[in-house]
């Protein structure tokens, strides 16, 4: 389906940093080395309460990843995926009478619209899971003639003793994954099941409830699978970076992994499996089930989006953090004295703010360290000038191309 429109990025002078990214797997910054092109899979909404500040928080961390990569000369391949058809849509639409199509519908044009105004970077192939089921579906099937699949009751399992790697991703221990799962959209209860863990990868059609023929009959694709095809059918196995929040971990990119591995044979399934905090109201986790959302439609309307992306570049993308209205103020003075110090005809020199820049974005995207540059240099143009004409320009496009924050 339809991405977004692509901000314009300036192009920078000088020499670009290699990016070191934080991987889960492997609990460590590593360095990313990706070829010509950076290949990069992030998991996309579940379309209903689109687009919080923990969104937001999210699609911005890989915005920079891209961001760095397009810098160090590098193509990126982005593709990112909408659960468009799901149980927890499915039950909003029940609960508020709407239609789950235009539900579906409705929120995704408003995250659009809302990843534009942020200057998002769009991925290339935005796809929703409705406009791939047949493949989902035929994925499964290559899965069940693997013989790691088994059927209960019309729906599709994979079998949790026939992924050698599970585990790999998260780190959990057996009792940590138990709990997540029954937490994060699992059944592990189900009777008839071989392991609790085992996850459903075809929901075989239900009375009242939308479903696709295919191969395996009517019925439509559990969550996990859904992108692991969508990555392999764009990207293809051993991409660089998969990511998404840190809820994510697992079971969602833990059993994706299981499933590219059992396809394709190659681990990992992505280079990197990369993960963003999560964003708090109230002493609370922002999420949809506890209802504790801040929208950024809704401080679109009485805030500058630059300003709202300077509230997220405040925080390292990994830091779990508590949201107040605070922040917005601090990073409109921000913005406001940014923009003054761009204006002026002259500013000391900033070819150091550029490296500095690079190197701190390039360190596990140090975003903090970057706006602790710029301020430094704003501060010191606002009190004392400069000499050199250019120092402006290259100050605003380098905002602009590394951080997307348009001065
Ligand atoms: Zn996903």
């Amino acid at each position: 389906m339809r991405s977004w429109p692509a901000p314009n990025v300036p192009k920078l002078p000088g020499q670009s940093v290699p990016l070191r990214l934080y991987d889960t797997s492997a609990k460590q910054v590593r360095r990313t080395d990706p070829g010509p092109t950076a290949k990069m899979y992030v998991c996309g909404i579940t379309p209903y309460d689109a687009t919080h500040l923990g969104h937001a928080n999210t699609y911005l961390a890989f915005d920079l990843v891209g961001r760095v990569w397009r810098d160090g000369g590098h193509e990126v391949h982005y593709t990112q995926n909408a659960t468009d058809v799901d149980d927890p849509l499915l039950e909003r639409a029940e609960q508020t009478g709407i239609d789950w199509q235009a539900l579906a519908e409705r929120e995704i044009e408003l995250f659009r619209t809302d990843m534009e105004a942020l200057r998002i970077l769009p991925p290339r192939e935005y796809v929703g899971v409705t406009e791939v089921v047949g493949e989902v579906a035929d994925l499964i099937a290559q899965l069940s003639a693997k013989g790691v699949t088994y059927e209960l009751d019309g729906d599709v399992y994979f079998s949790v003793s026939d992924a050698p790697k599970f585990g790999q991703v998260s780190g959990y221990s057996q009792a940590e994954m138990l709990g997540l799962f029954a937490e994060r959209g699992g059944d592990p209860d189900r009777p008839g099941k071989r392991d609790p863990l085992d996850w459903l990868l075809w929901r075989a059609e239900r009375p009242g409830e939308p479903a696709w023929d295919s191969t395996l009959g009517r019925g439509r694709p559990g969550w996990h699978v859904e992108c692991t095809q969508i990555a392999l059918a764009n990207l293809g196995p051993g991409f660089d970076v998969a990511g998404g929040g840190s809820d994510l971990i697992f079971p969602h990119h833990e059993c994706g992994a299981s499933e590219g591995h059992a396809a394709t044979g190659e681990w990992p399934f992505a280079r990197f499996y990369t993960h963003a905090g999560m964003v708090a109201l109230d002493g609370e986790k922002m999420s949809k089930s506890k209802g504790n959302l801040v929208f950024v439609s809704k401080l679109r309307g009485a805030h500058d989006p630059m300003a709202i992306r300077l509230v997220l570049l405040a925080h390292h993308y990994r830091a779990d953090w508590e949201y107040t209205p605070d922040h917005l103020a601090a990073a409109e003075a921000r913005l406001a004295r940014w923009r003054s110090a761009v204006a002026l005809e002259a500013g000391p020199d900033a070819e150091d703010v550029l490296a500095t820049v690079r190197e701190r974005l390039a360190d596990d995207l140090d975003a903090p360290g970057a706006l602790a540059a710029i301020d430094a240099w704003a501060d010191r143009a606002l009190a004392a000038g400069g000499s050199d004409t250019s120092a402006p320009d290259l100050v605003r496009d380098l905002a602009d191309a590394l951080l997307g924050v348009a001065l």
